[in-house]
């Protein structure tokens, strides 16, 4: 007769259970992560809940993270940056006469979730050095950004990877970025828009008669070796040059494209708006030159390819791409997960779940249905079940995309 196997992922693994809560409030076992400076490792105490080790602390990592203390695990959280929300952290709001559905006031409603769960310890301004320890893993907090030489390493169940994208810089493209004021990046755009409420040139601070957007800067082109398409930014150049026009009428704004993607919720009628007040060329130029008073001339080819045209553009903003981070592989040597023939990571590995932008461009919203299902992956290999187990559970409803909350000042935060 077959031997029965114990309920569990499908390497036979025990299921783990949600400990006993204690009366009074709390999880048996888990502390406020503050003794830092003891270095004697700590192995979760029996029978309390097992840690998740979440790598990113943008929108698809603090999605996953309260979905897990949601769930009653325990959550560690490393962000490299100084604050929470990764790229999302600098988008603009781009509502007009109504919302738009950009997704930058998600990320809010994924941080006031995970600051509502004590579960959840957030780690700033640092990095994990993970090892793989039989089939789990056991990591320590960079001593040069985290709490400090002999700090204990601890055990993590798992790894939630999500930590983005890199964001492509277009300096090795003749496209003057680097080296006129008035060329920016689609990302500096969001910086100007979200800091001033309004548009104006890094030159001499005027608003700008003529704006042109060039997209798919760093994306589907062959001679870098980039042939995916960065999904979001079609979207997002549209919607920043529809608000840029509500914020200044006279304003006209050109947009040169290869294809318009992904363009969102009912995509033709969107596109007819866009048509009636922005000019859409499909061309990609090749080139900025410097014009006068701090413009920029633009020259490329009519769509038989016959002809070269030129104009003259006060300011011009390119649609960088994502890529990969640079250090992924090293990322994600420890873990032993491999990458994908765009070097994207892949998406599952042994314990180790990979979602958001780190594994393919994708935008707010997508990520965050990825994570959320990848949370939900996590949560069935380690056969966690419990009084709390809620792998349904939403942290950030769609609905938390029309409040056009953006997200609250950076706050330092370390072990609570
Ligand atoms: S989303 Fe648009 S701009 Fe971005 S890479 Fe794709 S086609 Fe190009
Ligand atoms: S309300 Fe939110 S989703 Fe809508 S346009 Fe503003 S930031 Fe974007």
């Amino acid at each position: 007769m077959p031997r029965r196997r114990r309920r569990g992922d499908q390497r036979g693994n025990r299921p783990l259970r949600a400990p006993a809560r204690r009366r009074g409030g709390g999880v048996q076992g888990n502390r406020p992560d503050r003794q830092m400076s003891r270095p004697a490792p700590s192995p979760p105490a029996a029978g309390s809940p097992p840690r998740v080790l979440v790598m990113g602390g943008g929108v698809a990592g603090l999605t996953a993270a309260a979905v897990f203390a949601r769930c009653g695990l325990t959550v560690s959280l490393v962000e490299r940056a100084a604050r929470l929300g990764g790229h999302a952290a600098r988008l603009s709001c781009k509502a007009t006469s109504g919302c738009v559905h950009c997704g930058a006031c998600l990320l809010e409603a994924a941080l006031q979730a995970v600051r509502a769960m004590p579960q959840v310890t957030v780690h700033l301004a640092a990095s994990a050095r993970i090892r793989r320890r039989g089939g789990a893993f056991s990591f320590e907090l960079d001593p040069a950004c985290g709490p400090g030489p002999g700090a204990p390493a601890k055990e993590a169940a798992a790894v939630f990877l999500a930590t983005g994208f890199s964001a492509f810089s277009p300096a090795e493209r003749p496209l003057g970025w680097g080296v006129f004021a008035n060329v920016l990046t689609n990302l500096e755009l969001e910086d100007r828009l979200r800091a001033e409420g309004r548009l104006t040139r890094p030159s001499d601070g005027r608003v700008p008669g003529r704006v042109a957007f060039i997209q798919c800067v760093g994306s589907r082109n062959a001679q870098i070796g980039h042939l995916w398409c960065s999904a979001f930014c079609c979207a997002a150049a549209l919607r920043a040059a529809r608000k840029i026009r509500h914020l200044h009428p006279e304003t006209e704004i050109t947009v040169f494209y290869i294809d318009l993607q992904s363009v969102g919720r009912a995509p033709d009628a969107f596109l007819e708006e866009c048509r009636r007040g922005l000019r859409l060329i499909r061309a990609v130029p090749g080139e900025a030159l410097g014009a006068a008073d701090g413009g920029i001339r633009l020259t490329w080819f009519d769509d038989a390819g016959r002809m070269s045209l030129e104009e003259a553009f006060d300011l011009v903003v390119l649609s960088a791409g994502m890529q990969p981070p640079a250090d992924l592989a090293e990322t994600l040597a420890p873990l032993g997960l491999p990458r994908d023939s765009f070097g994207f990571a892949a998406e599952e590995g042994d314990r180790v779940f990979a979602a958001g932008s780190v594994r393919r461009p994708m935008t707010i919203a997508e990520a965050i249905a990825d994570s959320r299902r990848a949370a939900r992956r996590l949560l069935a290999a380690l056969g966690w079940e419990g009084p709390r187990a809620d792998p349904a559970f939403d942290p950030v409803p769609k609905a938390a995309a029309a409040s056009g909350a953006q997200p609250a000042p950076p706050r330092r935060e370390g072990g609570r």
